[in-house]
């Protein structure tokens, strides 16, 4: 019996059965899907690429994992050389894991005992974002602030280890102000967050807490898991407000096998580099730098940089503005575009009702939560498939009329 995630088993209904996957589109036995949402935001380049299949392919051949425990291989360190050379400012030391929740834990953990190896024990605080969401896992709940876990608060009673504030320069100031000594990092989806419910906010804001992290001495980090890799029409968020740590995961193997990553700054990495064993970080999650999924993440990367994809970002986001900005309903409360995301998001969450099956039937695949209708498109998708998402949303609106 498999347990499927974030349902209600009782009274969900049956997930559609896939059969078959290429390019964007995924097959039932009797419908062909546009994946509107590219696999909760991962295939970028579309399912079954042949050049990640054959990465794939290849190393399987030679061998599939070994532990990274007192051994190496040339994938893992291909990845972390490519990684460490491609990404922003010195953002080097990669860290790996086998999922966004994970790697956002090393990255708090990596935060906390940073101020602890230098002796200080007061920095026990992070400061994240209202709407955040950087996960599933325990530290990762507390760091973000999805409504969906706010009965472990209820539980637990009030989170005496995490703050979170709104999108606003005041409010910042305000908190770095008021707990700059208590914090040892900021962490944030960079300008767009997603799970939260697709919130899209000013670089501005981005460049104050750089300001104030640098003034206060905060560890700034960016959970580019959802953002990283193009979505939000830089290639991260990172080329533009540089962080201490950036996480990595989704895109990362252009969704083909699951892997994440932690890449700290040289600064980060001097806190932890000593003749003391107590200043290691005690982390290792048995299938970091997997071999398969470096392999996969390697053919990634050099498709994205081979394909010109933030010409193409571009190009989806301009189709996308012309299908729907201006389109209007009353049930709407605001339609939000950014780089490869789009989201309609309307007043009342039961309006969304049977759009899943509204949308199977004309041949999409989308996944509204909440009050969130959104897409999330692989990079290759082609105009005619993409004005076809659009057209759908829009055709549940005007086919729809108010009750
Ligand atoms: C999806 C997501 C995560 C968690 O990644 P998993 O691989 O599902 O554990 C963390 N942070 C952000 C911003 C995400 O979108």
């Amino acid at each position: 019996m498999i347990w499927y995630p974030y349902q209600q088993m009782k009274t969900m209904k049956e997930p559609y059965k896939i059969v078959d996957a290429e390019g964007v589109y995924i097959y039932t036995e009797d419908q062909k899907l546009i994946d509107s949402v590219s696999s909760w935001w991962s295939v970028i380049h579309g399912y079954r690429n042949p050049k990640i299949t054959e990465a794939i392919k290849n190393q399987a051949d030679k061998f599939s994992h070994v532990m990274l425990g007192g051994l190496t291989h040339d994938p893992v360190q291909k990845l972390s050389a490519k990684l460490s050379e491609w990404l922003p400012g010195d953002l080097d030391y990669c860290f790996f894991s086998d999922s966004g929740s994970v790697a956002v834990e090393v990255a708090l953990k990596m935060a906390l005992q940073f101020y602890v190896n230098r002796g200080d024990m007061k920095r026990t605080k992070i400061m994240g974002l209202t709407h955040a969401y950087h996960g599933d896992t325990f530290k990762t709940m507390e760091a973000g602030d999805d409504e969906d876990y706010h009965f472990i608060l209820e539980v637990y009673g009030e989170n005496k280890n995490a703050i979170h504030i709104d999108t606003n320069i005041e409010a910042l100031e305000e908190a770095f102000a008021r707990y700059h000594n208590e914090l040892n990092c900021f962490i944030v989806e960079p300008l767009l967050q997603g799970a939260g419910g697709m919130r899209m906010y000013d670089i501005s804001f981005l460049k104050r807490a750089r300001e104030l992290c640098d003034q206060y001495d905060v560890l700034l980090i960016f959970d580019e898991v959802a953002t990283g890799f193009g979505r939000t029409g830089y290639r991260f968020v990172s080329d533009v407000v540089l962080p201490d740590i950036i996480v990595l995961g989704k895109a990362l193997t252009g969704g083909h096998i699951g892997h994440a990553a932690t890449v700290a700054n040289h600064k980060v990495y001097e806190g932890f580099y000593s003749d003391n064993p107590d200043k290691a970080l005690m982390h290792g999650p048995t299938f970091m730098g997997n071999a398969l999924a470096c392999s996969a993440a390697l053919a990634s990367i050099e498709l994205f940089e081979e394909g010109d994809y933030l010409a193409r970002i571009k190009h989806i986001e301009e189709v996308t503005r012309e299908c729907l900005e201006g389109f209007k309903d009353p049930r709407i409360k605001e339609i939000r575009i950014m780089g490869g995301c789009a989201c309609i998001e309307v007043y009342d969450s039961s309006v969304l009702n049977g759009y899943q099956q509204f949308a199977y039937e004309r041949g999409v695949f989308a996944r509204p939560f909440l009050s969130y209708l959104y897409s999330m498109v692989p990079y290759i998708i082609e105009d005619d498939d993409l004005v076809k998402i659009y057209d759908t949303m829009k055709a549940w609106f005007t086919e729809n009329s108010m009750p």
